[in-house]
């Protein structure tokens, strides 16, 4: 064991294998009981809890010490592994059949009383608390657990690259600007003043230059800096398993990410089947209104549009003309008890996510319809395969609306209605992306994923005509619902680089600047490559069963970019800012302490 005999020869663990023998152990007081003279403490390391037992008359001097210990004390006490009586045994812990019968006691450090507890994991303090004290929050079993099980993971991952002939390289954290489509991070160089280096949104340039090197096979468990408004899952520094390979096909990659995962989950013991079922991104779109569709429950978007345009319903009649379409779901056994009101506040919801609105219909018992509009919907449960008890939702709008619409309600529903089975993993390909889409806004094509995506080969021909419609060999791994991953076969052929930056908008001169090292390097020989990266922080929430990537980061930020526990981020001097030549144009918050 590593660690010094004067402090322990065993974990606390590892110490209940001992029966019979003299062993020392360290840790943290993490709870404590008096009964009439003996003292029981319990011992927290890193491997578990042990029970110690302090004797009044056995053991004077340690006992005495014992009745000043704090919880959370550090302690290192030397004692016996005596086995319990059978009716001590605690079979809740792993250790629960032994006891320390103590004879010395080291206290190695006083403690204050802590901000929350760590023994009661039932009650939970704020977020802001936990974060403020995190070296405190990490002590408790469940969060400990969860950093564990990232380092396991990010090992499994490890350990399947290393076999395949992956090299492992680390790319700059001060870099150029990268084009992941966030906004940088920025940092100003006081060597070279006024000019500034970007925090890298990934290494993707730098991963493509090392296939131009020659390395064939990269990887990296990379840090990427994304400076964007905060939503519930996301962090503005978060970690990814970030791949690259030389003369592969998208099949390659998704081969190699499949047995990434499939031994990442065989770190929690859930074995999952491969190979993943594989979709295109417009099929996706129509059968569940998402790129990245939860297939853990059944429901599909059904269309309705033909039948609806020849009802005397005007509103149908409308958007079907108008070139539009009517989609509905069925939502199995969530007809029961809604009322009309709950039907109005239905169509509210449609209506916030953008829908002109939403028709409800209930199967009754009877096997017709009730609804407000009922009269209109003949056909409709024997077209959608519905039963008594189902809810059915319709939504008349032009296709990409309805389509959105739908695939949140999807989500929704389900939850609402408990229809997610627990314990089920859903993980899917989603291929065929389109290339580029219409950013209205901007009046230009963006690029879906980055622009160094390579366009389908048979599609080339028509990025100058009609790039809506070129696809890319872009590829995604969704898993119950959530993106974990992306990635693409790249363009390594110059040309087609400066054809998919002109049309995107970039001039021959704008592209030099931003991206010229990366054309040059593509003149130089640069191989066929492909590549993709797995959210590392997103996985790890899954595996552990948490619901916030918070809990999965050692040091996480709160939702507005705040580290609680640094006070990150921070004011500096003005001496600072003027070594960079730097101006804040903003005054500092007064802190109300000068
Ligand atoms: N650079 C991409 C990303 O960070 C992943 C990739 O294309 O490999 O999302």
């Amino acid at each position: 064991m590593i660690g010094a005999a004067r402090f322990r020869t065993h974990t606390a663990v590892g110490a209940a294998e001992a029966t019979g023998q003299d062993v020392r152990v360290a840790g943290w007081v993490h709870r404590r009981r008096d009964h009439g003279g003996i003292i029981f403490i319990d011992l927290r390391d890193r491997s578990g809890m042990l029970q110690l037992v302090f004797h009044p008359e056995k053991a004077p001097e340690a006992h005495a010490a014992a009745e000043r210990l704090h919880l959370e004390d550090v302690i290192s006490v030397a004692g016996t592994v005596v086995a319990r009586s059978d009716a001590t045994i605690n079979p809740r812990i792993p250790t629960g059949s032994v006891e320390l019968a103590v004879t010395e006691l080291e206290r190695l450090a006083e403690t204050e009383p802590v901000p929350f507890s760590v023994e009661d994991e039932t009650t939970e303090p704020s977020e802001e608390l936990r974060l403020t004290y995190r070296y405190i929050d990490m002590r408790r079993p469940r969060r400990l657990a969860a950093l564990e099980l990232r380092a396991r993971v990010a090992r499994a991952m490890r350990r399947v690259l290393d076999d395949d002939g992956f090299l492992e390289v680390e790319t700059p954290v001060l870099t150029r600007s990268t084009p992941e489509g966030a906004r940088d991070f920025l940092v100003p160089s006081r060597l070279s003043q006024g000019n500034w280096y970007a925090l890298p949104q990934s290494p993707q340039l730098f991963k493509q230059l090392l296939m131009v090197g020659g390395l064939e096979r990269y990887y990296q468990i990379a840090r990427c800096f994304r400076d964007e408004d905060l939503r519930a899952d996301r962090q503005p520094e978060f970690t990814q398993l970030d791949i690259e390979a030389s003369f592969v096909e998208p099949q390659d990659i998704e081969d190699l990410t499949e047995r990434v995962l499939a031994a990442c989950f065989a770190e929690v013991g859930i074995e999952i089947p491969t190979p993943f079922p594989r979709i295109g991104y417009h099929e996706a779109m129509r059968r569940y209104g998402s790129d990245r569709p939860d297939l853990r429950f059944a429901i599909e978007i059904q269309d309705w549009t033909e039948a609806a345009g020849a009802t005397d319903f005007a509103v149908f009649k409308s958007v079907v003309d108008g070139g539009g379409v009517v989609r509905g779901l069925v939502v199995p056994g969530a007809g029961e008890g809604v009322s009309r009101k709950d039907g109005d506040e239905l169509m509210a919801e449609a209506q916030a996510l953008g829908a002109k609105g939403l028709v409800w219909a209930i199967v009754q018992e009877d096997g017709t319809l009730r609804s407000p509009v009922a009269k209109f919907l003949d056909g409709l449960i024997a077209d959608f395969g519905a039963v008594p008890g189902d809810l059915i939702t319709l939504v008349a709008d032009d296709e990409q609306v309805a389509s959105e619409v739908l695939g949140t309600l999807r989500a929704r529903f389900a939850e609402r209605w408990g229809l997610i089975p627990e314990g089920v993993w859903a993980p899917l390909w989603v291929e065929d992306f389109p290339l580029v889409g219409w950013n209205a806004g901007e009046n230009r094509w963006d690029s879906l994923h980055h622009p160094f995506t390579a366009p389908h080969p048979d599609d080339v021909d028509k990025l100058g005509t009609d790039p809506g419609s070129v696809r890319s060999l872009a590829y995604d791994v969704v898993l119950n619902g959530l993106e974990i991953g992306g990635g693409s076969i790249r363009i390594h052929d110059q040309q087609v680089q400066s054809a998919v930056f002109a049309c995107i908008g970039l001039s021959a001169e704008e592209a030099d600047d931003r991206f010229g090292f990366l054309l040059k390097a593509l003149r130089l020989g640069a191989p066929p490559h492909g590549g993709l990266a797995l959210g590392l922080d997103r996985l790890v929430m899954l595996l552990a069963g948490e619901t916030s990537i918070r809990d999965v980061i050692a040091f996480p930020k709160t939702a507005t970019g705040a580290d609680p526990l640094t006070g990150a981020p921070a004011g500096v001097d003005d001496i600072q800012l003027r070594d960079l030549s730097v101006k804040s144009t903003v005054p500092l918050p007064d802190k109300g302490d000068s």
